[in-house]
């Protein structure tokens, strides 16, 4: 079975992949853990993206992509994997469907988990961390005793830059712009399956199992 992952940030994608991966026997496969292991192996795909990773600067959708089928060719025969991050836009995923083609490898399903912004901006915006025990807290679903005061250390609670609300903003605006086509993209090739990300992880992995064991048909 192989499968990939779409959804904004903050929809629960992450865990939901490591429990994915865990009960099916998948290998997770990240785009930022292949670029960097086709570097290292020093492979001809790794070489030409190395100087755009150096930079900071975006790797172009060609390259990327040929990083990612160069990750997926180094999997044993036969294992199955979870594609999560990857592809972040329909340029990449023409190109993806095309090199999979050729590989003779085939994708079973998109999972596309859905959460509203609303939900997304009160999900990341809420989150506190502690300086001091990393404890992590969210002040709309689990708030600490004070406000912004460690339950457990006592110490203050922070909020990363990355989470605050026009942050989050931003990277809501990009992900609709960029990455929800491809919503668009896989449902057209009849392979799209929405999950409601709202729920608690328990509800989001049962709704998950339900899709995967209708694939087997
Ligand atoms: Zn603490």
């Amino acid at each position: 079975m192989n499968l990939i992952l779409l959804g904004p940030p903050g929809a629960g994608k992450g865990t939901q992949a490591v429990r994915i991966a865990e009960r099916n026997r998948l290998t997770a496969l990240s785009s930022g853990d292949i670029l960097r292991g086709e570097i290292r192996a020093g492979s001809d795909v790794g070489q030409r993206a190395a100087p755009f990773v150096q930079s900071g600067g975006l790797v172009p959708d060609e390259i990327i992509t040929a990083v990612m089928l160069a990750g997926l060719r180094r999997l044993p025969a036969g294992q199955g994997f979870i594609l999560d991050g990857f592809p972040r836009t329909v340029a990449q995923a023409e190109a993806l469907t095309a090199g999979l083609a050729a590989a003779g490898i085939r994708i079973d399903a998109v999972l596309n988990f859905h959460l509203d912004d609303a939900q997304i901006v009160r999900r990341i915006a809420g989150r506190r961390t502690c300086g001091s025990c990393q404890a992590t807290y969210n002040v709309h679903f689990l708030p600490p005793r004070s406000p912004d005061v460690c339950d457990r250390c006592g110490s203050a609670l922070v909020q990363r830059a990355d989470d605050r609300e026009d942050v989050v903003q931003n990277r809501l605006a990009t992900y609709r712009q960029q990455t929800a086509p491809l919503v668009d993209y896989y449902r057209k090739i009849g392979l799209l399956k929405n999950i409601d990300a709202a729920a608690v992880p328990e509800h989001v992995e049962q709704q998950v199992a339900r899709v995967l064991d209708g694939l087997g048909g």
